[in-house]
């Protein structure tokens, strides 16, 4: 039987078959065939979540053999990629069409479907997760018809589909609304936390992308910021970044947004993160870094600031209000179930909402009170899958199914 594990080594599956469709008529009848045989079917996309959203025991599918771009509508300003496409394979083909995505994460390992299907966000007070980039979604159900869904044809299934974690069925194609292609300037530089925190809103407002990173071991903030710039592509400091924070802090540069945005994190961690109201984001983070210095000294990786714009989407974790997101991280290979337990209760005192691709125990019984349109999203789920066949058990977990 193969084996499938994620990212961070925190999940492992054992799938009855495993299948990498070349084409939609194939991914068509391969999820058509293994509804038929009663098996249940998820979809992994670059395995980069930390919890058991991919987990299955019947057909693990791959689309790795569906990816790149379909096609650009640049009157409209969208383009449609298939659903296997990595972040990482959409700058250049977007650029040489002239457009770019609105914003990116600190990486572009993972699939745009499953980037899509978490909320994947990254940071920008006026600017929501990727989600609230899609206009229109291809998607392939159980009896391996396909629902073809537009903001135009049917907006409130269109907002069901933006945040679905592969519960709806399997996307085979995304359009995304894509903006004129820019360069961004990177600017970073070390902070102390409380002189960081203090202008927090300043900083937030003079930048299209503000975030911080607190580093534990020096009790110091890297703070990275991002704007639109005409400036020429180049490297502007002379110097290679030093002292304590080195890590966390890139030179001075300018270049395409879609070269800026992404980091390597090749150490494997796991990781928790919650969107809190954007108002309580810096009381959040206060106790955070005093559970972190009280009781977690031995963790000695960072906590991350970020912010994201409200949307509409019935599962979006930034439904309805602007959002801070804060994340909390471990090595792989070091427990983290205590420390990020006690990160919940914090969360959970602050109003927050699980980051769908990170580690959280909840299920539905505390999960459904945080979302005002969540019945809306178990209709259309009832109404395209009624037979279950995209939940496993981590699923039926959280959505109460
Ligand atoms: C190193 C690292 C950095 C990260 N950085 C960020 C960040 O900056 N911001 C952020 O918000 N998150 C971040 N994450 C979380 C990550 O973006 C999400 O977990 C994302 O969902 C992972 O994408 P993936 O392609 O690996 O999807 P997977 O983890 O493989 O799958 C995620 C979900 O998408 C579904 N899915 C995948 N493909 C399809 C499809 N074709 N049709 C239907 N459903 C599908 C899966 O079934 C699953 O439910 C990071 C994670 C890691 C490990």
């Amino acid at each position: 039987m193969p084996e499938w594990s994620n990212w961070s080594g925190s999940v492992h599956a054992t799938p009855a078959a495993v299948a990498s469709p070349s084409s939609e008529e194939e991914l068509q009848s391969l999820v058509a065939n293994a509804a038929a045989a009663g098996r249940t079917v998820r979809v992994a996309g670059t395995g980069h979540s930390f919890v058991p959203l991919c987990a299955t025991d019947g057909l693990l599918l791959s689309l790795d053999g569906l990816q790149g771009l379909v096609s650009v509508d640049a009157g409209a300003g969208t383009a449609t990629f298939w659903a296997g496409t990595k972040i990482w394979q959409m700058g250049e083909p977007l650029l040489a069409h002239g457009f770019a995505l609105a914003n990116q994460g600190d990486i572009d390992k993972q699939a745009i479907a499953g980037a899509l299907s978490t909320a994947t966000h990254g940071t920008g007070a006026a600017l929501g997760n990727l989600s609230s980039m899609l206009t229109g979604a291809r998607l392939v159900l159980a009896d391996g018809s396909i629902l073809d869904v537009s903001e135009d044809s049917d907006a409130a299934t269109l907002r069901a589909v933006r945040v679905s974690l592969g519960a709806l069925g399997v996307l085979s194609q995304v359009t995304l609304r894509v903006v004129p292609a820019y360069r961004l300037y990177e600017k970073s530089w070390p902070e102390n936390f409380d002189a960081c925190l203090e202008r927090v809103d300043e900083l937030v407002a003079a930048y299209r992308h503000f975030e911080f990173w607190w580093a534990p071991p020096v009790d110091l903030c890297a703070v990275k910021t991002l704007n639109p710039t005409a400036e020429e592509i180049g490297v502007r400091d002379t110097e290679p970044p030093s002292g304590p924070l080195k890590r966390y802090i890139n030179p001075e540069r300018v270049d395409w947004s879609y070269r800026i945005f992404p980091s390597e994190r090749d150490i494997p961690f796991n990781e928790i993160e919650f969107s809190v109201p954007a108002e309580n984001g810096p009381a959040c983070v206060r106790e955070l870094r005093e559970l972190m210095k009280s009781v977690h000294p031995d963790v000695l990786w960072p906590i991350e600031f970020r912010t994201v714009a409200a949307d509409d989407t019935y599962l979006s974790p930034h439904y309805g209000r602007p959002s801070v997101t804060i994340s909390l991280h471990q090595a792989a290979e070091l427990p983290h179930e205590a420390f990020f337990a006690s990160a919940q209760s914090i969360f959970a005192n602050h109003g927050g909402r699980p980051h769908w691709g990170k580690w959280q125990t909840w299920t539905a019984e505390e999960l459904r009170p945080l979302y005002p349109e969540w019945d809306r999203f178990a209709e259309v789920r009832r109404r395209v899958d009624p037979g279950g066949q995209f939940l496993n058990p981590f699923l039926r977990r959280i959505l109460g199914e």
